[in-house]
């Protein structure tokens, strides 16, 4: 498949630097910063303020998934002042690349984050990146046992053809421990049944999984949640989708907005 470089997606997201720099308010507040790996040029980027985090952020992992690196940019403010009371640590774009290409996977057309080699399902890494960003968070930087994850995801299903998924909002994945019954893990489902994007209570996704009361639960897929649950120990470890029919529908700014609110609702 041929794409342009650098092509506009036409969904009004921000350039791929505006992004960097809304992060790098985190180093000006004295977080540190590591870059895990490196696509085509593009620098991905982790931020903390501890050298052992109990929160963690994700977003960005597919390149036409736009909301949540943006939402988490947007966010840095608010980051600032939480970071004064708990210990976080930030991945805001895994896929810088496929942000900038508005494709899902990275340049070797694999996901930047697919952890099967860590889950027993792979000999070696899918890609040059899956096995920086799985190295770093399974020994990089200390994440507890127990430490709650946020990993803001879209569900492109213009991108998938023969993929049908009818109507408008959001739904989720929980692994982990009890995942779906922590505390962050009713805010998030309280916060997304209340916002623009309301959960989708019934459905099934291109991977054939049944959503159950707007939730899939301890889902084996071998993204870097299922590897954060299993081999780090972490719950909850919550996965937000919101269906997208076109790269523009619904618009950018609702996604960020709900997005936006989800955070709120995962700090409690
Ligand atoms: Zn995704």
């Amino acid at each position: 498949m041929t794409h342009l470089a650098g092509a506009a997606p036409g969904d009004g997201r921000p350039p791929f630097d505006e992004i960097l720099a809304a992060a790098g308010a985190l180093g000006d507040a004295g977080w540190q910063s590591v870059e895990v790996a490196r696509q085509d040029g593009f620098p991905i980027r982790a931020w903390f303020n501890a050298d052992e985090v109990d929160r963690v952020l994700i977003g960005g992992i597919h390149g036409r998934e736009p909301a949540g690196a943006v939402a988490i940019a947007r966010y840095v403010p608010r980051l600032v002042e939480i970071g004064r009371a708990r210990r976080l640590l930030v991945m805001p774009l895994l896929n810088p690349w496929g942000y900038a290409h508005h494709e899902r996977y990275g340049p070797s057309g694999q996901s930047v984050s697919d952890s099967d080699h860590l889950l027993g399902r792979s000999e070696a890494p899918a890609c040059p990146e899956a096995d920086a960003i799985t190295r770093f968070v399974t020994g990089g930087i200390g994440i507890r046992p127990g430490a709650a994850v946020l990993d803001l995801h879209e569900d492109p299903v213009y991108e998938a053809p023969g993929y049908q998924f009818e109507g408008a909002g959001s739904y989720l994945y929980f692994i982990g421990d009890g995942a779906a019954d922590r505390p962050e893990s009713r805010r998030v489902r309280a916060a997304l049944a209340a916002s623009s994007l309301p959960l989708i209570r019934e459905g099934v996704t291109r991977f054939g999984e049944r959503l159950v009361d707007g939730a899939i639960v301890d889902s084996a897929d071998g993204s870097i949640d299922e590897l954060l649950a299993r081999r780090v120990a972490c719950s909850p470890v919550i996965t937000v989708e919101n269906l997208l029919h076109a790269p523009d529908s619904p618009a950018l700014d609702i996604r960020v907005a709900t997005y936006l609110e989800v955070l709120d609702a995962f700090f409690g």
